[in-house]
Formats: structure tokens, sequence, C-alpha cells
């Protein structure tokens, strides 16, 4: 089993004619509303590429809360321990997307702040099932914390998404714990002291080498994905997609590396079965609806293709 313990976020999103200015009311829409937060898309990436998988953490006791439970439900992931914060709402991002692509995101984290060490021990069991426990930094960092040393006590893998990336060091307790630390470019800036000019390999190592951490996986969009393991830096290609939009495609990576990993191929496989579900999500629009299913990461894998770009309602229809 996966078990993620991260956010849930209902994704607010307003289509305007431009970015409004500082006290501008602009009108705008349409207006649509989807289920986010890295947490979560990456929980139910995995569910879709055919894990046995949980998520744990906090929505507020609101309607956006009990969709956001409701469509990790219906993708198949266990939301048992998904718990109501009543005094909080829940996490909101709130995204204006101009008509020239461009967009700006405020996010509300809400009751996903409220995710305690204790709230994680509560769910102990779950996590003692756990092959693969994955991390990234939408909730609080003790209760990050909390859940890397309960998979260790369990023998379970750690893999550690940093996003959004850290403003500071993060404890040198919790980079003990990790097994993989999975960031994309600019994420590993943010563990660098100065900008590294180095090419991907390097950086991967550097990475390595500046956390402590065994294995550093740093993805690169449509150029692919680095691995540092104790054995070697080895570069993963991209698979060859027609891509639309990138949203989500970290997600499904990370999603697609645990899922294998807790299947025990081994990490060099496992970093294309990454790549083929981050692919993948890239030729689709939207976060969780881009999120692909595990017979078209087999495909991807087996070569078979050409891939074609993939319509949103098209997408969806594929997947019922
Ligand atoms: P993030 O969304 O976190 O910035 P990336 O853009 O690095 O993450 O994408 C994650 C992974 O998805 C990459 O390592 C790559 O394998 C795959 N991917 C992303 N964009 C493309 C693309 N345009 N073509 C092929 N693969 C892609």
């Amino acid at each position: 089993m996966i078990v993620v313990v991260g956010s849930l976020n209902m994704d607010l999103v307003v289509r305007s004619p431009r970015l409004p200015k500082p006290g501008e009311t602009l009108r705008g829409g349409p207006f649509a509303t989807y289920p986010g937060g890295k947490g979560a898309n990456q929980a139910v990436a995995a569910a879709r590429l055919g894990a046995k998988t949980a998520i744990i953490g906090r929505v507020g006791a609101d309607g956006f809360g009990q969709m956001l439970r409701i469509a990790a439900e219906v993708d198949g992931v266990n939301v048992e321990q998904v718990l109501d914060t009543p005094t909080m709402a829940t996490g909101v991002s709130l995204i204006t997307v101009e008509d020239g692509g461009q967009n700006t995101i405020v996010i509300a984290s809400g009751a996903n702040a409220t995710l305690t060490p204790e709230d994680v021990e509560v769910a102990g069991s779950l996590i003692a099932s756990a092959r693969v426990v994955l991390l990234q930094l939408e909730v609080p960092l003790p209760a990050v914390i909390r859940a890397a040393e309960l998979a260790r006590e369990v023998g379970a893998t750690v893999i550690l998404n940093p996003a959004p990336a850290p403003a500071g060091r993060l404890p040198a307790k919790l980079l003990s714990m990790i097994d993989y630390l999975v960031p994309n470019e600019s994420e590993a800036g943010a563990f660098l002291d100065e900008p590294s000019s180095a090419p991907p390999k390097g950086l991967a190592r550097a990475l390595a080498a500046v956390t402590g951490v065994p294995n550093a996986i740093i993805t690169l969009g449509e150029a692919g994905a680095v691995m540092a393991s104790p054995s070697g830096a080895i570069h993963q290609p991209a698979f060859r997609v027609q891509a639309v939009d990138s949203t989500a495609a970290g997600d499904a990576f990370v999603a697609g590396f645990a899922v294998a990993l807790s299947e025990g191929l081994a990490p060099t496989k496992a970093l294309r079965w990454g790549c083929a579900a981050g692919a993948l999500a890239a030729t689709r629009l939207g976060a969780q609806a881009s999120l692909p299913r595990r017979d078209e990461v087999l495909a991807l894998l087996r070569g078979e293709g050409p891939l074609k770009p993939v319509a949103k309602s098209q997408a969806r229809s594929r997947r019922e």
C-alpha cells in the first residue's frame, strides 16, 4: 500500500480577460472548481496507477471538504483518515487565468495547516501496512516528520517531494529519514547555496551530497529526469509526447515512481514509470483530470504509440 500524508485543496479557477490590477474589479468567467492539493493529486495518481492507496490529511467541515473526500474516494483512495477541522475552512487555491494563459494563484491552506503529529499517529495502522510513504510540504513539518518516523519504524520507503520549495533549510532530522528526495529543477535549486551551472546529473549528485539523502531525483520537464544514488547517476530521457499542459506532471511522476517501487521494481525501472506517468499527464489539460491510468502507462512503457494529445472531454470519457 501507498500512504500519502499531505494536502487536499479545492482549486477555484476563473478565466479573466487579463489579470486585475490592485483595487480593480474585472468581469470574468467561466468559473470552475477542481479537486487538487499535492497530497490528493499524488494519492489519486497512485490509485489510478493501480496501487492500494490511502491519504492522511485534514479538510474543513464544509462542502469543499466533502467534495474532496468524495473525489478521492471515487478514484479508489482510502479517505478514512481525512479528518475534519471544524474551526477552519477547507484549503483552497484561488486561481485567475488570463486569456493569454498567464495566471496568478493564492493558496489558503486552511485545514491543511492544522494537521498534527498526533493525527498521523492516530493513522499509524495505515502507515504500518505501507510499503511506500509519500510526503510533500503543503502540511506542517511536524506532521511530515512524524509520518517519516512511523514509516521508518515499519521499514516503509520514504519519498519526499519537497514542494512547494521550502523557504529555509529542512530539518536534518527529516532529511535523515528520507530514502528518495524528488524535486523539480526550481525546487532543487532551493537546496543549493548558490545557483549551479552543473549539468543535471551533477545537480542530482550535489543535491544528494548537500542533503545526505541517499537517492536524489530531479525532474526536468521535457528533458526527463536524473537520479543520483550511491551506485551512480543516471539520466532517463522523457517519453516523446505532444504536451499541452504540464500541470500535475510532477505529481504523476512522483506517484508513478512510488507505485513502481511499491511493486518491487528497481529504482531505474521506477524512474521510467515516473517519466511515463508524467509524460501522459502533460498530454492533457488539468490536474487530477490529466492523471493517467495504469494501462496507459504500461502501453507507453511498451513503446506503443504514437501518442496524440487527448482533449479533456475525451480523457474523461476514456476513464469511464
Ligand atoms: P513539475 O510539474 O513538478 O514541474 P516536471 O515538469 O519536471 O515537474 O515534470 C515531471 C515529469 O513529467 C518529468 O520528469 C517528465 O518525465 C514528465 N514530463 C513533463 N513534461 C513533459 C513533456 N513536455 N514531455 C514529456 N514528458 C514530460
